[in-house]
């Protein structure tokens, strides 16, 4: 078996001890003889599972029972148009655009004609920092996106939202620190699991139960959120096998110090990559110091050649996922969860190498 190191933005790496646990029980789950993803989501052995990841996600973000946890699908591209179909109480909602996702998320306020407002932007620098941000007090809600996946920043401490809801898209540093989420305001947190959480295909949205009822008579069942928090996620047939993988990286994260033992693993692993980039003139990062996201590092060589080159050789030395978005280019060193210290250090050790040959 060769298993490469995997640097890719998502959907990302697993590690290797989950995924050996998928396939111990792949064809013959807990000796029953089947699949997990074989049977009834309404049977008990299916019900273990679905309840056991929620209640595993409850006990690492420490929510209390203002909060639901639900499993819905649709991906990232569905909360575009969930949160305002469903928070939008007749107010003001105010964005913060911080790139592409955010982008993607006013778009569909516009689409769906809610009367919103966008009040801090970085995009006349690229999207290379987090904007100052002064939320008001009245906001139906208030939204970011918390790791911008595509430029590398990421908020390092939620913005005041003076009461306000805080709706954050965490699809890319989901589970990746600890989060208190009644001090900081927040009223929905969702995010796909593909980065930070298993396959793609389930995504997860934490939504504080007061806000349920906003929802307008003309929003469609299947897309309101107290649907699925009324049923405890089973209105309909819940991607099962997803969930179950989920619940599986929820272990692992439990048995690797829960989220302050992930968190300071991640924190050690940005310090280890940012540091050579810092002393090194070869490369150039794209975001600015203090907006630097702990998920996503983007960098570049000094000309695109070479960052075609580097793509190249890295794959020629085991290591996959690591060209630029299309929207930017240039290099992009995604270290998620689970990648290890062990593998930045091989990447940043074939960094060094590659400068010194082509500097
Ligand atoms: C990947 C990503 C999305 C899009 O998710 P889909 O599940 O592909 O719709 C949205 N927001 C952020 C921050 C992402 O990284």
């Amino acid at each position: 078996m060769n298993r490469v190191l995997n640097f890719s933005a998502g959907p990302s790496a697993i590690d290797l001890s989950v995924l050996k646990r998928a396939k111990d029980d792949f064809l013959d789950y807990n000796g029953l003889g089947f699949n997990i993803m074989e049977v009834s989501h309404r049977g008990k052995v299916y019900d273990q599972i679905h309840n056991e990841a929620i209640g595993k996600i409850r006990k690492l973000y420490n929510l209390d029972d203002d909060y639901a946890v639900l499993f819905v699908q649709g991906g990232g591209h569905m909360q575009f148009a969930q949160v305002p179909m469903n928070l939008y109480n007749g107010g003001v909602a105010e964005y913060v655009n911080t790139g592409v996702w955010a982008t993607k998320a006013i778009k569909e306020a516009k689409i769906l004609g809610i009367n919103h407002k966008i009040i801090a932007s970085s995009e006349d620098t690229k999207f290379d920092h987090i904007p100052e941000i002064n939320f008001s007090s009245t906001a139906d809600y208030c939204y970011i996106c918390s790791n911008n996946t595509i430029y590398g920043t990421q908020y390092k401490t939620y913005p005041d939202t003076k009461g306000s809801p805080l709706v954050i898209d965490a699809s890319s540093d989901l589970l990746s620190r600890e989060i208190d989420f009644k001090a900081n305001d927040i009223g929905l947190l969702w995010g796909g699991a593909q980065k930070n959480a298993g396959p793609a295909g389930v995504t997860l949205v934490i939504v504080r139960k007061d806000l349920l009822d906003r929802v307008k008579d003309n929003v469609p069942t299947i897309l309101r959120y107290k649907t699925q928090a009324d049923a405890n996620s089973l209105a309909n047939t819940p991607p099962t096998f997803g969930i179950y993988m989920l619940g599986l990286v929820l272990d692992w994260i439990i048995q690797n110090g829960e989220l302050n033992g992930i968190s300071e693993k991640n924190q050690q692993k940005a310090e280890l990559i940012y540091g050579f980039l810092d002393s090194c003139d070869f490369y150039t990062t794209h975001a600015q110091t203090n907006s630097r996201s702990l998920m996503n590092v983007v960098f570049k060589c000094p000309n695109e050649n070479l960052d075609k080159e580097f793509v190249a050789q890295a794959e020629k030395n085991n290591m996959i996922g690591l060209k630029g978005h299309r929207n930017l280019g240039g290099l992009r060193a995604s270290i998620y969860n689970a990648v290890s210290l062990e593998s930045v250090k091989i990447l940043v050790d074939f960094m060094s190498e590659f400068a010194k040959k082509n500097g």
